[in-house]
């Protein structure tokens, strides 16, 4: 085989359809977020970066950056280790603490991303409990779908945010097996909420295990962060809470927060969790400081959201065609992948204004978006030039907008 043709002629395939993935180049400036700086061709522009999903900015806050510097200097650069062999810093298990009482829960087990920690917990959850059956929603993200794959269990996928469908699905297993149910409170590409308390009474009505992905609600929602579950006063239905601290607490890593059993189990069994050398204890630091902080500050989630209903009434009050959703997320659809991927050109090349165009597979063709995220460090002004800039190229793109609100 010609390897090198084979990998062109796929990646010249992938050009055509305009579903090629490329990367912009940001320098992040810290105390300036959402402007960032571009690099492009050896030039250097200001850009404002509308589709981040460090949703809060908790990135630059000097509390996180504080237990950083700190926690570098004293502690190093890097764990050392696998979590078993010599990787267990004090920091892990202050942070562990501190995720299981955000979420009410006996205990909360670390993996080095939120990804790993779906894929992980998942996986081995379904492979060990024997003749487990998965029942997993329509629209989960990819690293619960590979997680229960990697598992090898019997898997059915129920009608996305569907309870009924659910209920159907469980009636048809038989009592005795294990089941397990998992879908997420946010679904961050339309940012629809799922019916949390409907799905968990059909789950406790079957016997069925819980596991929900907060990744799009923690540090958002409820009074002190935990969720959209915290929200709405479930977190203590639910048997498996997993999230992660990379978007809304600005740093990186992901979690499960369970019962002491069950994360003890997914930390005997998981290779995932096994075999991986822990995250370094000044990441774990700086998420243990932006959880305490965002668990006694409201403002940033009261900002957030006040940001988030403003550049929604201008986008309504000139037409331009949102999906609606009771989120932080405003999918401006587009419906084409070249068109998608042309306004966000020219909205970075003429007005410093990025908002990364959301193609296939991420979303199915035909609903190619910008997905937009606003924070609460996003300004007026900010909101003015993007909605402007919107509008301009609608107009001259002959772009389709909805009735103009009265
Ligand atoms: C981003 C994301 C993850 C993965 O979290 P990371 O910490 O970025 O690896 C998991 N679930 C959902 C729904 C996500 O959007």
């Amino acid at each position: 085989m010609d390897y090198q043709s084979f990998f062109q002629t796929e990646l010249t395939a992938l050009k055509d359809d305009g579903r090629y993935r490329i990367f912009a180049e940001l320098e992040r400036r810290a105390g300036s977020f959402p402007r960032a700086r571009h690099h492009v061709d050896g030039d250097v522009n200001e850009v404002t970066v509308w589709c981040s999903n460090d949703y809060l900015g908790m990135g630059q806050h000097p509390s996180v950056l504080a237990a950083m510097h700190e926690t570098l200097d004293s502690c190093g650069a890097g764990a050392g280790g696998t979590r078993n062999i010599s990787g267990t810093t004090h920091q892990h298990v202050q942070l562990e603490a501190e995720l299981a009482d955000l979420h009410g829960k006996e205990a909360a087990l670390l993996f080095t991303s939120g990804y790993v920690s779906n894929w992980a917990a998942l996986g081995t959850l379904a492979a060990r409990m024997p003749n487990c059956v998965v029942l997993s929603d329509a629209l989960n993200h990819a690293s619960m779908i590979e997680g229960i794959r990697h598992s090898r269990a019997e898997c059915l996928r129920f009608k996305h945010n569907d309870p009924a469908d659910l209920d159907r699905l469980l009636a048809t297993i038989e009592p005795g097996r294990p089941k397990l149910v998992a879908f997420e409170s946010v679904y961050s590409m339309d940012g629809d909420i799922a019916p949390i308390a409907e799905i968990l009474d059909v789950c406790e009505k079957h016997g069925a295990l819980s596991y929900i992905d907060e990744v799009h609600g923690v540090g958002l929602y409820g009074p002190r962060g935990g969720g959209v579950a915290e929200r709405e006063g479930l977190m203590d239905r639910i048997d498996v809470i997993e999230g992660t601290l990379g978007k809304a607490f600005g740093v990186m890593g992901g979690y499960i927060a369970a019962s002491a059993a069950l994360c003890d189990f997914v930390r005997s069994f998981a290779s995932g969790f096994i075999f991986s050398t822990a995250l370094p204890p000044a990441i774990a630091a700086g998420a243990c400081a932006s959880i305490r902080h965002l668990k006694v500050s409201t403002v940033e989630r009261t900002q957030h959201q006040e940001r988030v209903a403003h550049v929604r009434r201008r986008l309504d009050a000139m037409g331009i065609p949102t999906l609606d959703n009771p989120s932080h997320i405003i999918p401006i659809m587009v419906g084409d992948a070249h068109k998608c991927k042309m306004i966000s050109d020219w909205l970075l090349e003429h007005h410093g204004i990025y908002v990364q165009p959301i193609n296939y597979p991420t979303v199915p063709m035909g609903t190619e978006r910008l997905r937009i995220t606003p924070s609460p460090v996003h300004t007026d002004g900010d909101i003015d030039r993007l909605v402007t800039a919107l509008s301009e190229i609608w107009s001259q793109c002959a772009l389709a907008r909805r009735a103009m609100a009265a």
